[in-house]
């Protein structure tokens, strides 16, 4: 093959892949972005939202939609809706493993207490003798 053209699709094949990354990324900082503020970005833009119900973005004046928190463009309601609807069961998952966590730890917390507890009364009456 032509070198010029492998050239040429290398380095097609480069920027591809760059884009990609950046999209990535650029996914990555929305949603750390979302976690932050608590409110999605501009679907259109990706601009800051000032916050949940707003209908025209003020970076690039697109009309939003809302369901509840989660925004969209004009006709994504039923992709808003199921968004929500998902990150509505992942937070359910998060709060199940935190309790199930909560409910592991608390018995030792517990047991380390009374020990500690246990410590102290023997430091100030003298350690029982054996
Ligand atoms: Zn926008």
């Amino acid at each position: 093959m032509d070198d010029d053209i492998m050239d040429d699709m290398q380095g097609l094949a480069a920027h591809n892949q760059r884009r990609q990354q950046n999209q990535n990324i650029e996914g990555l900082r929305a949603e750390l972005e979302r976690e932050r503020s608590g409110v999605a970005p501009c679907p259109h833009c990706g601009g800051g939202l000032p916050q949940i119900g707003v209908s025209v973005c003020k970076h690039c004046r697109n009309d939003l939609i809302w369901y509840k928190t989660v925004v969209g463009k004009p006709g994504q309601q039923k992709a808003c809706r199921a968004t929500y609807q998902r990150l509505l069961a992942e937070a359910a998952v998060r709060k199940k493993k935190q309790e199930k966590v909560g409910k592991i730890v608390l018995p030792f917390v517990l047991v380390t207490f009374v020990l500690i507890v246990w410590y102290l009364v023997a430091l100030i009456k003298g350690l029982p003798s054996l």
